[in-house]
């Protein structure tokens, strides 16, 4: 399952949410829905799959950023 990155454009809040089909995304923090989609390159390396823990943030810096 795709994992991406978004902005609230209300608020600024950054964070990375799992995406179902036909799922909204709603903001965590103010349940905004005026959200930007940002390109990851966090989840998908393309170099090494699998035994990477995309849930845990793994050693990107932008990712384990937010808090
Ligand atoms: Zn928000």
């Amino acid at each position: 399952m795709p994992i991406y990155e978004y902005r609230c454009e209300d608020c600024g809040y950054q964070f990375e949410t799992l995406v179902k089909n036909n799922e909204e995304v709603t903001c965590p923090k103010c349940k905004g829905k005026n959200l930007t989609r940002l390109l990851s390159a966090c989840s998908f390396t393309g170099s090494s799959k699998s035994n990477v823990s995309v849930s845990s943030g793994g050693n990107c810096s932008t990712c384990s950023s937010f808090s």
